[in-house]
């Protein structure tokens, strides 16, 4: 099964990124309890570039992440916050995407 390919429904950009572009948004829209970190609120360890200050040393829940589908829906979106209300969107969720730096 190929993770890229988007459910019926979404647009075909969905497909358009099939690799993680850094974008961020899976370090700040989902809760990750390992980091006690909320739904909807980047991870402390997210810097202004949306890059992992701990990389090397992140946790096995970062590291197993795999960018699938997901991605070509909220990469493309130009902020931070942006993309976090989309990946929430998209799974159903609300956080406080409001809230985060964009
Ligand atoms: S949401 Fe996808 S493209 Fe964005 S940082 Fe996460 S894995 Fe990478
Ligand atoms: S520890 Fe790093 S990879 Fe994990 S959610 Fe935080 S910023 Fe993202």
């Amino acid at each position: 099964m190929d993770r890229f390919a988007a459910p019926p429904g979404y647009p075909l950009r969905s497909q358009s990124v099939r690799d993680c572009t850094g974008c961020g948004a899976c370090c700040a829209a989902p809760d990750i309890h390992a980091l006690r970190k909320p739904l909807g609120v980047p991870c402390p360890n997210l810097d202004e570039g949306c890059r992992c200050q701990i990389y090397v040393a992140r946790p096995p829940v970062c590291r197993d992440y795999q960018p699938d589908w997901v991605c070509g829906e909220v990469a493309p979106l130009p902020t931070l916050q942006a993309r976090t209300a989309r990946f929430l969107e998209i799974y159903g969720l609300t956080g406080e995407a409001g809230r985060d730096r964009g």
